[in-house]
């Protein structure tokens, strides 16, 4: 190092003294014998256009010639230079990366003069920046290559100082990104090209404000859109949104407000893929962006989702099917999990959610997965009640048609019975039933010898539960029909012959209890009847057969339980209904479990149809009373008759039970009457003249010193003092050990063979 910069300086004081010989001589002879000397300070650099070759100008000279040799090559003239004070000349034709030496004369009209030293370089074209500009991640250098550098140097103005911020090697890379760089700044840069000790020119070029490029953050699918988040730029007062696909370069779509880091893009269609960027606005200014961007493959959400309670106790969700789409994701979320669950994943457009709880509420939505890998947003939430099917369906024949019971459901509000006949496909609703804790029902609606199928769904209001496909079969054969009766030995009951089954169970089940009770196992088919010798005194008691080894239930019959050995009278009242008395004495009745006979007027029948009703229900007996209170042993046959049927069909128009017995006003009975007349007929033995008196002590005191086991008692239900006496009576009789029964009940227990045109005052 210290040995050339000595040899430098040598050749420097050698050529100095050259040129003051030669300025000396030339001034010394004529013109033609001056020879002009050799231009000094000849020296070759790289500038912007080519190389660039300088000397200091020739006395008595007109111009020189430059001669090029590329290295190990010749000389060459490569240019003739006119003009003494000439002193530069460019080379625009070398090539860059060569290497070329270069030499100089002066001549004139006469004499070309000596050659100048050489000056070697290697011709290195200046990188010109085509772009200083802001791109995501920071300041985005290019330039033009140079040919032939061995590589590239970069250089930022730091206050006025010129730093190398990078070399790069090799002459291809034409591009840097200057990351250490600010938001909101400029800077200037220059890129020198090199090769070994040689240099290009430069020239400093000042970038553009930076500005820091919004981080894209997402593009998400949603229903019908997708949208871009990313992360808000400091300085910026708007960003653009662009957006390209496979096929497509980046196309501007929108500008949204520096307010916000999000953009929905409505214009995607299914399947498409999508790519966004977002630039950052300032001023004039635009940030760089993303290149990569952020992808969206987009495929819509699934649209008509339904959920229906299905077969075998599942929720079917079922969607539309979604072009492009490759699969499906079923959500969940119900009462206790109140965020969505992914439940299944899916290529068909269905599925079927067999983990439900009976009762509860189920959230479902659907995602879409497409071809390309996106995934939709939600679909819109739809929401079911899982309402599985009642179990233990159970079918019997009965007398009156097909009877279907089935478990409670604690959820239902109803239930709905469907059924198809024999192979038939057709499903009909034949009963809507809207209480959910009523659990059996008969379809008298069937035919003897046919084949029917039932299915039973459970309803939640408008919410339909699910059922066994194929239901529940049953060949129908009409059950035996029961009829019972009272006797001084007890229950009485017969029945018709079953016409297939091996025999019959008895069975009863008393008011309160909840299951039947089998009195009696009967291995016979012809044994057709039964006397249950103790039934449940006081209370209701209901019968049925069961048909043994053949799915027959017959309907069930009721009669209250009435001890024979224990008294009983029958408290009965004429006239009524009336609503006031008539309630007050169905009131008394009520509490104390007993029953009366009300003889009614048939003209106030329908006026007072809710106490008939009430008569009915509590189980006391409605006989008739005449239809207008005609004495009828003042009338013709025909008006017998009349007065009597008439009555009769008021009564079955309410209760559908036409009245089996009768009392004649005045209890005026004559043999007319007795012909004409087709009922048992009752008077009194106990006549408490409650009519007369209008007292209800005095009505009280009459029973009290008149009844007896087997009594008849003769009232009104017209008189409040009638309603007051009962309401005194009553409790006594129960106190008393008396039964409070019916005319025809006391008649039957008492085993009194009533005749129709007889007429009866007691049982006793
Ligand atoms: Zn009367």
């Amino acid at each position: 190092m210290k040995k050339s910069f000595s040899a430098i300086l040598i050749l420097l004081a050698v050529i100095n003294i050259f040129a003051i010989c030669a300025t000396t001589i030339s001034f010394a002879g004529d013109i033609e014998d001056v020879i002009p000397s050799a231009p000094e300070n000849f020296v070759a650099v790289n500038s912007a256009t080519g190389v660039n070759i300088s000397w200091s100008p020739v006395e008595n000279t007109a111009g020189y010639k430059l001669y090029r040799s590329e290295i190990d090559g010749e000389y060459e003239e490569i240019a003739d230079i006119r003009g003494f004070a000439e002193n530069s000349f460019t080379d625009i034709t070398a090539q860059s990366g060569a290497e070329y030496k270069y030499q100089i004369k002066a001549y004139n009209a006469f004499n070309e003069g000596e050659l100048s030293a050489e000056s070697s370089i290697i011709y290195l074209k200046q990188p010109t920046l085509t772009k200083a500009g802001s791109v995501y991640g920071g300041i985005e250098l290019i330039w033009d290559k140079s040919e032939g550098a061995d590589g590239y140097t970069i250089y930022r103005k730091n206050d006025n100082e010129d730093i190398a911020i990078a070399e790069i090697q090799g002459d291809e890379t034409t591009l840097f990104l200057d990351e250490d760089v600010k938001n909101n700044k400029k800077y200037q840069y220059t890129v020198i090209a090199y090769k070994g000790i040689y240099r290009s020119s430069f020239a400093y070029k000042t970038s553009k404000i930076y500005i820091t490029a919004p981080t894209l953050k997402k593009a998400k699918n949603y229903n019908g859109y997708v949208k871009v988040y990313w992360e808000k730029t400091k300085t910026a007062d708007k960003y653009r949104v662009y957006r390209k696909t496979a096929d497509t370069d980046w196309k501007y779509l929108d500008t949204v407000s520096k307010k916000y880091s999000t953009f929905k893009d409505e214009t995607v269609k299914n399947g498409g893929k999508y790519i966004y960027m977002v630039r950052a606005i300032d001023g004039k200014y635009n940030s760089g962006y993303d290149r990569a961007g952020v992808k969206a493959n987009y495929v819509s959400a699934p649209k008509g989702v339904e959920l229906k309670n299905y077969y075998s106790n599942s929720i079917k969700v079922q969607w539309d099917k979604v072009s492009g789409a490759e699969k499906y994701v079923v959500y969940r979320k119900d009462t206790k999990n109140d965020s969505f669950e992914k439940v299944e994943e899916t290529k068909k457009n269905q599925f079927k959610d067999t983990d439900i709880v009976n009762g509860r509420k189920y959230t479902y939505s659907v995602k879409a997965k497409g071809e390309n890998g996106g995934t939709s947003g939600y679909s819109k939430n739809v929401k079911l009640t899982a309402l599985k099917r009642p179990t233990e369906i159970k079918l019997n024949c009965t007398s009156a048609g097909v009877n279907i019971s089935w478990t409670k459901m604690s959820s239902a509000t109803g239930y709905r019975i469907y059924r198809k006949t024999g192979s038939s496909s057709d499903w009909s609703l034949v009963k809507k039933i809207n209480s959910g804790s009523t659990t059996s029902y008969t379809d008298e609606g069937v035919k003897d010898g046919k084949t029917y199928s039932y299915r039973v769904m459970q309803v939640k209001g408008s919410e339909k539960g699910s059922y066994l496909k194929d239901g529940v079969t049953i060949k129908f054969v009409k059950a035996p029909k029961v009829s019972a009766k009272h006797s001084p030995e007890g229950i009485v009951l017969n029945w018709n012959k079953a016409k297939i089954g091996t025999g019959y169970e008895v069975q009863r089940k008393a008011q309160g209890e909840k299951k039947w009770k089998t009195l009696a196992t009967l291995s016979s088919l012809n044994t057709l009847t039964y006397r249950d010798s103790k039934p449940v005194y006081g209370k209701k008691n209901y019968y049925r057969v069961v048909v043994r080894d053949a799915n027959l239930i017959s309907d069930s019959c009721l009669l209250y339980g009435i001890n024979p050995n224990k008294k009983m009278v029958a408290l009965t009242y004429d006239d009524g209904p009336y609503t006031p008395v008539t309630n007050q004495i169905l009131d008394v009745l009520e509490e104390y479990n007993g029953r009366a006979t009300f003889f009614v007027v048939g003209s106030r029948v329908p006026t007072y149809k809710d106490c008939i009703k009430r008569e009915a229900s509590l189980g006391c007996e409605i006989g008739n009373h005449t239809y207008n209170h005609t004495i009828l042993t003042s009338v013709n046959a025909s008006t017998i008759k009349s007065e009597i049927a008439d009555t009769n069909a008021a009564v079955k128009n309410i209760t559908g039970q036409a009245p089996k017995i009768v009392r004649t006003p005045g209890g005026a009975v004559n043999s007319t009457v007795k012909a004409n007349v087709k009922y048992p007929m009752f008077n009194w033995s106990v006549d408490t003249l409650d009519w007369k008196y209008r007292n209800s002590s005095s009505v009280v005191s009459s029973i009290k010193n008149n009844v007896r086991d087997g009594s008849i008692v003769l009232m009104h239900d017209l008189y409040g003092s009638t309603g007051t006496a009962t309401e005194q009576i009553v409790p006594w009789l129960v106190k008393n050990g008396y039964q409070l029964v019916t005319v025809s009940e006391l008649m039957a227990v008492k085993g009194i063979d009533v005749q129709k045109g007889q007429l009866y005052t007691r049982a006793y």
